[in-house]
């Protein structure tokens, strides 16, 4: 049996390792948090995650939480006006659900799925000078610790990373009592030269919950999130700073309160790409996955989404690799595959919506309004980020696509 090491406990690792053992691998996971630690803990993210992902949990078995997790049938984009209302708004449909399961929940049953499934799970922090021991007792060492410290032993990649420091202050309340829309939708609005507001709809410890989430252009004036600590005053700030800037979401606030103590998170961090690959004192490999190699700002909420599809391209070339050795050239191939298919893309994504909108995705987006089919372009390509490319950075291309969309008909007066 060919035994597999996986550091760290997560979307991806979690995935990998479960994919691995229900395809007869041995495989060791050593995380920093237990179960109960997990559960009782902060939330970590909002991970709203689409169709494609979805599916390959689904495949593994994963969806425990079909019945209970609200489906998200839609994504509502605004661009608020300084007066506060929406100069642009429009809601797409999603071709298939959403969904977004607290972290809290998913990671403990999926710790105890793996260990059900034959996995050995340790908890205990690895450093980097832990890891030559870890690569002797292993043919594989993968290192999936989100954006754990020991995640420095992979070089940054200059030339895929193009920010030195963090492009947005992030801030998020898990609430319950949110008015809800019908139908349910992600709303994304825009404020120009501020930054951005997400309300994500959920499935928390206690049922259905939304997260609100702030992603504020540092120095701006919605990053007033440093410093306030306690999970009352986060949610105090957070509404005060929706009422002065996106009333029209704010209006829907009236009631909400935190589902747990738990339930806030505010920081900051620089996306980065980094080398797959490092190389141990030993000389022995360590091969990076998820946001531990591609770390993206979660304006786009690709995270969860990359770490999925990312495991499940480990776990293909994994198998595909038979019994030959997992070599530097293999784990090379393996990375650069599923960056030119699919990571590149949900950077490239990711890194352009960090940016004030060029003036032809700006047309594109008030387009939107009357033309469906760019509505369901741009919802539906937070399944498959590639399907943005290239129009998304190319104005002729852009121009060809407003143009090939039909205007939505206009009901008649009766
Ligand atoms: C505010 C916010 C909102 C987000 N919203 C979305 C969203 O809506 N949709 C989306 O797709 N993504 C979202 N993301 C991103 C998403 O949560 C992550 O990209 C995803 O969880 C990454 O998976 P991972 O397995 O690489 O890392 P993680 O899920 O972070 O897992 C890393 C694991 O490694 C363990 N670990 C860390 N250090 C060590 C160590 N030294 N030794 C042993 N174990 C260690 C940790 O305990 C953890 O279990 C969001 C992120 C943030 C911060």
């Amino acid at each position: 049996m060919r035994e597999i090491t996986i550091v760290g406990a997560g979307q991806a690792g979690l995935l990998l390792g479960i994919g691995l053992l229900k395809r007869g691998y041995g495989v060791r996971l050593v995380t920093s948090e237990t179960a109960r630690q997990i559960a009782d803990g902060a939330i970590r993210s909002t991970q709203g995650m689409f169709h494609d992902a979805l599916q390959i949990e689904r495949d593994l078995g994963l969806n425990l939480w079909d019945d209970a997790c609200p489906a998200i049938d839609a994504l509502q984009f605004a661009m608020i006006a300084p007066d506060g209302k929406a100069a642009i708004e429009w809601v797409g449909p999603l071709d298939a659900p959403a969904a977004s399961v607290d972290q809290r929940l998913k990671f403990p049953a999926y710790m105890e799925i793996f260990e059900r499934n034959g996995g050995r799970l340790d908890v205990r922090p690895v450093g980097v000078t832990d890891l030559d021991a870890l690569a002797r007792e292993c043919e594989l060492l993968i290192v999936a610790a989100g954006k754990g410290d020991v995640g420095r032993l992979f070089a940054r990649d200059a030339a895929r990373s193009p920010f030195d420091r963090p492009q947005r202050a992030l801030a998020v309340c898990c609430v319950k009592n949110l008015q809800p829309y019908d139908p349910v939708r992600v709303s994304f609005s825009v404020v120009p030269g501020a930054g951005e507001f997400f309300c994500i709809p959920g499935l928390g410890g206690d049922g259905a919950c939304d997260y609100l989430f702030f992603e504020a252009i540092p120095g701006g004036p919605l990053d007033r999130f440093d410093g306030v600590a306690a999970p009352e005053d986060r949610l105090a700030l957070m509404l005060e700073l929706l009422a002065a800037f996106v009333p029209t979401e704010f209006a829907r606030c009236a009631d909400v309160e935190l589902t747990d103590a738990g339930a806030t998170l505010a920081g900051r961090f620089t996306p980065e790409v980094r080398d797959p690959v490092a190389r141990l004192s030993s000389g022995a490999l360590a091969f990076g996955l998820g946001d531990t190699v591609v770390l993206n700002d979660p304006i786009t909420g690709q995270g969860s989404n990359n770490a999925t599809k990312a495991a499940a391209a480990y776990l293909r070339a994994i198998v595909e690799r038979g019994a030959q050795p997992f070599d530097e050239a293999w784990m090379r191939a393996t990375f650069e595959r599923h960056w030119g298919e699919y990571a590149a893309w949900s950077t490239a994504f990711t890194n352009a919506l960090l940016q004030p909108p060029p003036p032809h995705v700006q047309r594109y987006l008030l387009e939107a309004s009357w033309r469906l089919a760019l509505r369901r372009t741009f919802v539906n390509g937070f399944n498959n980020p590639p399907d943005f490319f290239p129009w998304l950075g190319d104005p002729a291309a852009c121009e060809a696509k407003i143009e090939a969309a039909d205007v939505d008909a206009v009901a008649e007066p009766a």
